[in-house]
């Protein structure tokens, strides 16, 4: 992604956690004012600790307080007061804490820093982000290569899809560590796993904190078409985005035959990505032929020229899963399915 739109987002981000800091300090106000309406006592407190602080300021700066204590004495007064003021609370059956602020992440009080360190809020924040403008569907996300079942392959393809899934893994890995990699392009047949490698190298990605985006090629054309004919800014943007992200994934490239258009589009994401060394995942249950007459021979060659083709064998996954999920499911024969039927003969 361009540090122009790293910055615009992160400046959307910072001023949105300070909105939220501000909205949770005002919530303790509210709080306090409520609970001061109800033990007045407890106001008359809080404003003695103000004085007492203020107190301790001029001493600091060698003036003269205006309780006429020194710093000693000062301190103790506050620790009655304290003592007093939790004692109040307990006896109202306040619970401890009640008067704090209530931040989400008490360690940096949501201002997303420690000192100059990034806290691990933000930075799962931030990855949520990355998630957020992936386009990578809630369903994918729990496709994750540890989660990649060699066990629903036929035994004698099993060795040749752990190779495909190291290999994608690999891949994810060098695209995680910026360093120089070809693209890849998945082709079999449908329901052979090339989704699941194509999020499983997406969730990789972006749970490292890189920028990807994950289209279906549905969804590609659809970008094309609202960028171009409904003029729509948003659709421009991302299509922008499609050329500078970390990682871009077009799954499943189809046989329907695009427009003269769209395929120049393709060529122009494609073609920049290539330039700017940046890797793109295709997945596609075509074979090389169909993509060549598909998307030109131009297109094809100048993906598969710089990247690395792994094809996926088997059988077709989803039924498999299916038959395994539900034997329940399946109709039974005989006499006992139909049994309420039966009693009213
Ligand atoms: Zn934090």
């Amino acid at each position: 992604m361009s540090s122009s739109s790293q910055d615009t987002i992160s400046r959307e981000r910072a001023s949105r956690r300070e909105l939220a800091r501000q909205r949770l300090m005002a919530d303790r106000n509210a709080r306090q004012l409520k609970l001061m309406g109800a033990i007045p006592r407890l106001g008359a407190i809080q404003d003695r600790f103000a004085h007492i602080s203020l107190d301790l300021g001029r001493l600091a700066l060698g003036e003269p307080g205006k309780l006429g204590r020194n710093v000693d004495e000062l301190r103790s007064l506050a620790e009655s007061l304290r003592e007093e003021r939790d004692r109040l609370l307990m006896e109202h059956r306040i619970p401890p804490g009640y008067l704090e602020v209530w931040w989400h992440c008490p360690k940096c009080q949501d201002t997303g820093y420690t000192g100059v360190q990034k806290c691990l809020c933000l930075v799962q924040e931030e990855i949520d982000d990355l998630y957020h403008r992936s386009g990578l569907p809630p369903a994918l996300l729990a496709q994750t290569f540890d989660r990649f079942d060699l066990s629903l392959y036929p035994p004698d393809v099993r060795e040749h899809m752990a190779g495909v899934r190291d290999d994608c893994q690999r891949f994810a890995g060098r695209v995680v560590a910026v360093l120089p990699t070809d693209g890849i392009v998945i082709i079999g047949g449908v329901g052979r796993g090339k989704t699941f490698l194509c999020s499983a190298i997406a969730n990789q990605v972006l749970q490292a904190g890189r920028t990807c985006i994950y289209l279906t090629f549905a969804n590609l054309l659809d970008l094309i078409r609202e960028a171009r004919f409904e003029e729509s800014p948003e659709s421009r943007m991302t299509l922008n985005l499609l050329e500078s992200v970390d990682l871009l994934t077009l799954d499943d490239l189809g046989a329907e035959k695009p427009s003269e258009f769209v395929v120049q589009e393709l060529f122009k994401v494609i073609n920049a990505r290539i330039n700017a060394r940046r890797p793109t995942v295709v997945s596609t249950n075509l074979t090389m032929t169909q993509l060549e007459e598909v998307y030109t021979v131009r297109v094809v060659s100048r993906i598969i020229g710089t990247s690395q083709l792994l094809k996926v064998e088997g059988e077709d996954i989803r039924l498999l899963k299916k038959t395994r999920q539900a034997p329940q499911a399946r109709p039974r024969a005989g006499g006992a399915a139909g049994g309420g039927r039966g009693d009213r003969k």
